[in-house]
């Protein structure tokens, strides 16, 4: 009984010492999965670190992005300088050429120039027309514009200019003191002139080929006589006499404002109201005045009309030039 008590006890010891290395290997074997576990995590690692490199590449896309705007800021502070000093030179240098050209497009231009400047002021534009001369009087008539300092028209006619020595003297000194010289038939009989076709072009042609023997310069300017509205001409006008002068390159221009001096009864004060009052109505005018012999009362009359259209109404008071929109009265 002993002994099996021995055995029993013996053997319950071997089996505590046995199990003890077994707790501990076990122990062993659960640290070394949990290594394992960690191993894969530390792979796992430098694949985010990978995606982390290429977000790092999006950030130096975004300061770039960054660089660029801080670039805007820098270009508000140069733009402020550079405003102000382009708008005042322009300003300063409008009116300051007194003397107009002489060239005929420069000349063309300048007033045209002033003409669209004038209207944009709300300023008068105001045209003077002088026919049936060159006479005794356009002296007088070409001093008194150069004492108020502008320019008109001339419509001249061959037979009325007192020979081709007084014609050549009066239309170059119109030319040369700065007016417009345009044509206004040869005889200015109207009779004869509207009788046909030919006689028109014949006379049209004499007075055209006079200016340029006489002056070198080639007429633009046609006036007819008694004005495309005259009673002279029929429908014939339409269909011949104006097509004709077109033809030749003249552009033709009546009046919408007369000065009443071919009235033998106008005396300088109808005259001075005549102008005033037609000017008065309109925005742009063709003033028609005649410096024709006979017309002394149109002379006196001038200086009054120059005052008042001048430093009264503020107009601008111009020849006709190439561009200047004619004023044609014909009506079919
Ligand atoms: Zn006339």
């Amino acid at each position: 009984m002993k002994k099996s008590l021995l055995l029993l006890l013996f053997l319950l010891a071997i089996l505590l010492i046995g199990c003890t290395p077994n707790v501990h290997t076990s122990s062993n074997d659960i640290t070394t999965i949990s290594v394992e576990i960690t191993e894969p995590h530390t792979t796992e690692a430098p694949e985010i670190l990978e995606t982390d490199e290429t977000i790092t590449e999006g950030t130096t896309l975004y300061e770039t992005s960054a660089e660029v705007s801080t670039e805007t800021p820098t270009e508000p502070p140069t733009e402020p300088p550079t405003e102000p000093p382009t708008e005042t030179p322009t300003e300063t240098p409008t009116e300051t050429p007194t003397e107009p050209p002489s060239n005929t497009n420069e000349r063309d231009l300048y007033y045209s120039e002033l003409v669209n400047q004038a209207i944009a002021e709300n300023r008068k534009v105001v045209y003077l027309t002088f026919d049936d001369g060159s006479s005794t009087l356009t002296p007088s008539v070409l001093n008194i514009l150069d004492e108020y300092g502008v320019h008109a028209t001339f419509f001249v006619v061959g037979a009325h200019s007192l020979g081709d020595e007084n014609a050549q003297t009066m239309y170059n000194e119109i030319i040369n003191r700065g007016h417009s010289l345009g044509i206004h038939s040869f005889t200015h009989n109207r009779a004869d002139i509207y009788a046909s076709l030919e006689a028109f072009s014949e006379d049209c042609n004499k007075m055209y080929d006079y200016v340029i023997k006489l002056t070198g310069y080639t007429p633009f300017l046609w006036r007819f006589p008694g004005g495309s509205a005259t009673m002279y001409a029929d429908h014939r006008m339409q269909t011949e006499y104006i097509p004709y002068v077109e033809s030749k390159g003249l552009t033709y221009y009546d009046w919408n404002v007369s000065s009443g001096d071919g009235s033998r009864d106008a005396c300088s004060t109808d005259i001075y109201n005549n102008v005033i009052n037609g000017v008065m109505k309109r925005n742009v005018s063709v003033v028609l005045l005649h410096d024709g012999s006979g017309h002394e009362d149109t002379i006196n009359a001038l200086p009054d009309i120059l005052d008042t259209l001048i430093n009264e109404l503020n107009c601008l008071v111009v020849p006709i030039t190439e561009s200047t929109t004619p004023v044609q009265s014909y009506k079919n």
